[in-house]
């Protein structure tokens, strides 16, 4: 089949391939491609200038055999309905291969956020909340941030929960700012857990994280972390870095308190000082050791996975890397962590968050560090032994283990009616 830049067809094709190799029931396998329940929202508000915009926005909830949906709310301009399909189908694997009692979800509203006030973003965040109030629940579908949302867009969501519903359950959506019953190290956790993901990687194929070249594509919440811990405390050396403006590389390595300080100050990378320009596709490109696509999907396709300089991938974003292109880059003999086991630290530590809202029990930054440690590293191993034990890749070891637990859910509860 030729190669498509469809999300929700690429997973498709992933979830067929690893269920012929594991001569999976076709039965069940119709089931694991099937969204359970896609629901379309109009959001109209009322904007700054007194006109009315109407935006659309969808939730999906993608499978609830382990537990309840779980994922974020994503706000950005090329949201469809296919995204949001293949983003919540990447939950219910990440929530399985991570071994959380939960199923996958996910939301998306069509909107550039840097075209709206900050009132007119408020207002479209709690009527977005609203228009779903009905189908989310602490046992539910737990909804989080995702690109362009953050934890004061969940405060003004819980807010609008908690009164339109008359209750007081924050546990309905986690990645909240801590004072409202957010986790400690929660904004940390997926870029801590991309970190963890390539230890744990590079141990097993011999690579030294220490002077190893770095690259992070998309110097955003999860980029910046990941790119932070990797150099502070594993002794990389990064490369290169860019955003959604561009890229900038320096092969004798870039400061890192630099580019963290642009992104708090400025938002962007694009005015530091010194290194060279270069455009994100060439970015990619270029030799290190480590690379990191942290921003969206499709960035390494068939066009130039054979031109992609590096030992080691690790998939902060959601689907970064096609079908196509994983076949090149395991021809190449290029490691790639799954973006379902390498960025799961994020939704690891909103099961903690979800786990001491119900407990009204909280814990310490450092026991959240360490369980989310633990739990990386165990899965991580356990990816890489399964891929191993088939002789194929990463992604195809972590699928195989989640969608064996979802295919083993589905089988033990029957089918309803
Ligand atoms: P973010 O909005 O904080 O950062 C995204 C970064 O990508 C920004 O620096 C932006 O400028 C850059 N970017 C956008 N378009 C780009 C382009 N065309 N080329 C290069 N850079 C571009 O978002 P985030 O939360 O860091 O999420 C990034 C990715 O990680 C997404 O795929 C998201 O689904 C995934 N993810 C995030 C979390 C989380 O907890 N935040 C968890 C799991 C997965």
């Amino acid at each position: 089949m030729a190669e498509t830049l469809n999300p929700f067809e690429n997973m498709k094709k992933q979830v067929d391939k690893v269920a012929g190799m594991m001569n999976m029931d076709e039965n069940i396998v119709k089931i694991l491609k099937s969204p359970m329940k896609s629901i379309l929202v109009s959001l109209p508000i009322n904007k700054d200038d007194g006109s009315i915009e109407v935006f659309e926005g969808f939730r999906v909830q993608y499978n609830d055999a382990l537990g309840p949906c779980k994922g974020g709310i994503r706000f950005h301009q090329g949201v469809t309905i296919d995204e949001v399909r293949a983003l919540a189908g990447w939950m219910t694997w990440k929530c399985a291969v991570s071994g959380l009692p939960y199923g996958g979800g996910k939301g998306g509203v069509i909107v550039d956020p840097s075209k709206l006030s900050e009132k007119e973003l408020e207002k479209l965040a709690r009527r977005y909340i609203y228009a779903i109030s009905e189908e989310i629940g602490v046992e539910k579908d737990i909804p989080a941030p995702d690109v362009n949302t953050n934890p004061k867009m969940m405060g003004w969501m819980i807010d609008t929960y908690c009164r339109v519903k008359g209750t007081a359950s924050i546990g309905v959506l986690t990645g909240k700012p801590i004072n409202l019953g957010g986790s400690a190290g929660r904004v940390e956790a997926t870029g801590r857990g991309v970190r963890f993901a390539a230890e744990v990687a590079a141990k097993n194929m011999g690579l030294d994280m220490n002077g190893a070249r770095l690259i992070v594509q998309g110097f955003g919440n999860v980029g910046s972390i990941a790119a932070r811990l990797m150099v502070k405390e594993c002794g990389c050396k990064i490369v290169g870095a860019s955003d959604v403006n561009g890229a900038i590389y320096d092969n004798n390595g870039l400061d890192i308190d630099k580019l963290i300080k642009l992104t708090e100050t400025d938002g962007t990378i694009k005015n530091y000082d010194g290194g060279e320009r270069i455009s994100n596709e060439e970015l990619i490109e270029k030799e290190c050791e480590i690379l990191v696509p942290a921003a969206l999907e499709n960035v390494i396709t068939s066009k130039n996975a054979k031109n992609i300089n590096t030992k080691l991938i690790v998939e902060g974003a959601n689907g970064p890397t096609t079908p196509e292109a994983d076949k090149i880059l395991f021809e190449k003999g290029i490691w790639v962590v799954p973006d379902i086991l390498a960025n799961s630290g994020g939704v690891i530590v909103s099961y903690f968050e979800w786990v001491q809202n119900i407990d009204h029990y909280y814990w310490p930054e450092e026991r959240v560090n360490n369980e989310l440690k633990e739990k990386m590293f165990q899965n991580t191993q356990a990816v890489i032994d399964m891929a191993k034990k088939y002789n194929t890749d990463m992604r195809d070891g972590a699928y195989m283990i989640a969608m064996e637990r979802v295919a083993d859910g589905i089988k033990i509860r029957g089918i309803f009616p």
